[in-house]
């Protein structure tokens, strides 16, 4: 079954400010990104998947406020295929409404931002939402790496700074985004560690040299297996990271440098999402 476990859904104007907009194109690597993503937008681009998590953002302190009722309505009228989760602001946001809220719109899990929301990712605020999720059996995903944003604070982003809390909360199933970059040592061997802990290869491919690094690493760590398939739509497509994935090897070409084999490509795009986050009824 072929999951994208990082997609996102807001409006614009709307769910975003301008700011994050415009700090967003300027950081595009040379083209204008469309940002407004209604359901069909969404919904045309998942054509290709068997099953798509898709998540808004609740970051006051960055210009993201996509309301977990826009994600909700989304899945009710998709509900075999997509997956939503929902968020919350630690920082503005009331925490356990907020929660209850997400349980009660169906949503599955819980996308969280430090770096966006302007929170250390062990303030006590934080550590209420991992409770809260950790009881309910909510996944997280969250976003422990950096960011374009210019205001968000890189020292709240560092991957190894969730390694308390998988300790205080072993039981809790957690994807930290986009292998942590450009910090992907620090996120290979923290999901070494943790059994709980997993990771997504969304938004690396077209970072070629780094993506390339950052798999053999994977590889001769042995964690390959927890490390699922994503794309960070509409920031990229599932078909552009799947050939991303199945090209990995071109940067060694010629060269007695390592590779993945072909096997351990197509692992990396079956990954067993839903196992992992123990979300196989959804
Ligand atoms: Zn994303």
């Amino acid at each position: 079954m072929l999951v994208d476990c990082h997609s996102h859904l807001w409006s614009y104007p709307g769910h975003l400010s301008d700011e994050f907009v415009a700090e967003a194109n300027a950081r595009s690597r040379g083209h204008a990104l469309d940002l407004d993503i209604p359901p069909e937008k969404h919904w045309q681009a998942m054509q290709g998947v068997d099953k798509v998590i898709v998540f808004g953002l609740r970051a006051f302190h960055s210009g993201l406020y996509v309301p977990n009722e826009f994600i909700a309505g989304y899945v009710a009228a998709h509900p075999g295929k997509v997956i939503g989760f929902g968020a919350v602001d630690p920082t503005t946001d009331p925490i356990d409404e907020t929660l209850e809220d997400i349980v009660r719109l169906g949503l599955r899990g819980v996308k969280l931002g430090p770096i966006y929301q302007n929170i250390h990712p062990t303030d006590p605020r934080m550590l209420r939402v991992y409770a809260f999720c950790q009881s309910h059996k909510l996944p997280i995903m969250i976003h422990q790496g950096t960011t374009f944003v210019r205001t968000g604070p890189l020292k709240y982003a560092l991957p190894i700074l969730l390694e308390d809390v998988a300790v205080e909360f072993p039981e809790l199933r957690m994807v930290i985004a986009h292998l942590g970059h450009p910090w992907i040592a620090e996120t290979l061997v923290l999901i070494r560690k943790h059994p709980h802990l997993y990771s997504d290869i969304s938004a690396l491919h077209y970072r070629p040299w780094q993506f390339y690094n950052a798999l053999i690493t994977a590889k001769e760590y042995g964690v390959l297996d927890k490390i699922l398939f994503g794309s960070d739509f509409p920031f990229t497509t599932p078909e552009a990271s799947i050939d991303g994935l199945r090209n990995i090897n071109h940067i060694a070409e010629g060269t007695n440098l390592p590779r993945l084999t072909s096997d351990e490509i197509e692992r990396l795009i079956y990954s067993p999402t839903l196992a992992c986050l123990g979300l196989e009824d959804a």
